[in-house]
């Protein structure tokens, strides 16, 4: 008979979640992506590679409609284009019938160019140059007024139009979410909107016909949203109370969580994100029980962006060098660094395993804020340990995580990152190493390249090197190998 091979006993932290005693001695992995090995994909397209699941993108983003969609006669969804905006990926949720929302002329002019009309964008943003606005008004676009500034410069630009141009204002609001967002839009509590309005109301061009909120990101309790529509439906109506409306949409923005795990977040997101159903639920009925009676009910714009793009997105990595760790975690550093009583006696000396992987922090912008699990691509059998992660950049700020828990793995050994489908590839920037391919897994297991690789070229494309700096420029070459 054969003997199971001996495991090295540990003690975890304890992991709340579901309790199988029959995956004791075993760590979880990923070994493939929608059927597809993760071998196979790293072999063919290169380590580093984002992996992106069509399946999951157009079944999140079904399973969000469905939920307003139940609740509410009249509900449009515009992708959050600086959520992801890689072509492929939003051309998948306008096939699925999303607008688009973008934040500036760039993702304007990217939406056009993925066959979006003018009338189906929503133009938000604290910042929208003239010429940008000029576009949008021309187009038909629903431009969301940041500021007074903006109001007044919107004004002027149509001042020769027959017909009066319909905007929209975004607010903040006290929701109860964290700090107020009160960069965005005109305070909802105070009263400023209402003046905004009521200034509104004596230009003859412009039109009120909708109201903005998006209340944060990230936001962990629908409560806030029923807060957020609460106030929204009253602000339409004393907008037409004074003259300024009849306001026809209200837009509760974006901010559904993910399944990320923030830092220090005690409970695995299955346990603490809500699930889409209760956002819609808070949404909906508020609008739904505070519109006044008798009105039409205006139209409802969400702007869903981590929600239905993380959990789609994978980040496939390759084990470059296992080590041990010695030196106390940054995080012991810094609260040491703040006199924190028994934190001197960081374990100096104890070591903990630790490994360097193919991809940095450049990549995985998002991980500042959260967690992506780890999974080996390979079945493990021993317990997982508390491992330090480390990025490949040469920085000592690059550690992907201080405290994943793994498997001892060894070089050459792929992992498996997840949930970073959000912002990871909008935010990412190019650093010491190229960026990594992006590919897609349609619903027929096709594996499609959405984004190459870069190259040398690529990255130099826009570098100019002066006459007096090229390598046929007279005076004195370069001493590379200057002898004593
Ligand atoms: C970023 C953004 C969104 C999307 O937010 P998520 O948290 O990704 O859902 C929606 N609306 C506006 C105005 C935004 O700036």
């Amino acid at each position: 008979m054969n003997r199971l091979p001996y495991t090295r006993p540990t003690i975890q932290r304890l992991q709340a979640g579901p309790v199988n005693p029959f995956r004791l001695g075993s760590s979880p992995s990923c070994v493939e992506i929608d059927g597809v090995p993760v071998a196979d994909l790293a072999r063919e397209h290169g380590s580093p590679l984002f992996v992106f699941s069509e399946k999951t993108l157009r079944e999140k983003y079904r399973e969000a409609h469905r939920a307003f969609s139940r609740r509410y006669p009249d509900v449009q969804f515009a992708w959050s284009y600086k959520t992801n905006y890689l072509n492929a990926i939003c051309r998948v949720f306008h096939q699925e019938g999303s607008i688009a929302e973008v934040v500036s002329g760039f993702e304007y002019e990217k939406a056009r160019g993925n066959g979006v009309e003018g009338a189906k964008i929503i133009f938000n943003g604290p910042h929208k140059e003239r010429a940008d606005l000029e576009r949008a008004v021309n187009e038909g676009a629903m431009i969301q007024v940041d500021n007074i500034d903006e109001l007044l410069a919107l004004a002027a630009l149509v001042r020769e139009r027959p017909e009066p141009v319909p905007i929209a204002l975004r607010v903040h609001l006290q929701t109860g979410a964290h700090a107020v967002w009160s960069k965005f839009g005109f305070n909802g509590d105070d009263g400023e909107v209402l003046q905004v309005m009521r200034r509104l109301a004596t230009l003859p061009n412009l039109r009120l016909q909708g109201l903005h909120c998006h209340v944060g990101t990230f936001i962990l309790d629908p409560e806030n949203y029923r807060v957020a529509a609460r106030q929204l439906v009253a602000l339409a109506i004393e907008a037409e109370k004074i003259g300024a409306g009849p306001i026809r949409y209200l837009n509760l923005g974006g901010g559904f969580a993910s399944h990320a795990r923030l830092h220090y977040q005690y409970l695995p997101p299955e346990q603490t994100t809500p699930s889409i159903d209760r956002y819609a639920e808070a949404i909906c009925e508020t609008i739904l029980s505070h519109w006044p009676a008798g009105r039409d009910l205006p139209r409802l714009y969400l702007e869903t962006g981590r929600a239905l793009v993380d959990d789609a997105g994978y980040l496939i990595s390759t084990v470059v060098a296992v080590k041990k760790r010695s030196a106390p975690t940054q995080v012991q550093t810094a609260l040491a660094a703040y006199g924190k009583a028994g934190v001197a006696a960081v374990p100096h000396g104890h070591s903990r395993h630790a490994l360097v992987l193919d991809a940095g922090i450049n990549l995985l912008y998002t991980t500042a804020w959260y967690q992506p699990k780890i999974l080996p691509a390979r079945p493990c059998l021993d317990t997982p340990e508390p491992t330090t992660v480390f990025g490949c950049l040469c920085m000592n700020i690059d550690v992907i995580r201080e405290d994943a828990p793994l498997p001892s793995l060894t070089t050459g050994d792929q992992v498996v990152l997840h949930p970073v489908g959000a912002y990871n590839i909008t935010q990412s920037m190019q650093f010491i190493t190229y960026r990594p391919a992006v590919v897609m897994i349609d619903s027929e297991r096709n594996v499609h390249v959405i984004r190459r690789r870069e190259n040398l070229e690529y990255v130099q494309e826009l570098e100019a090197v002066p006459g007096h700096l090229s390598a046929n420029a007279p005076g004195p070459k370069p001493q590379f190998f200057a002898v004593a």
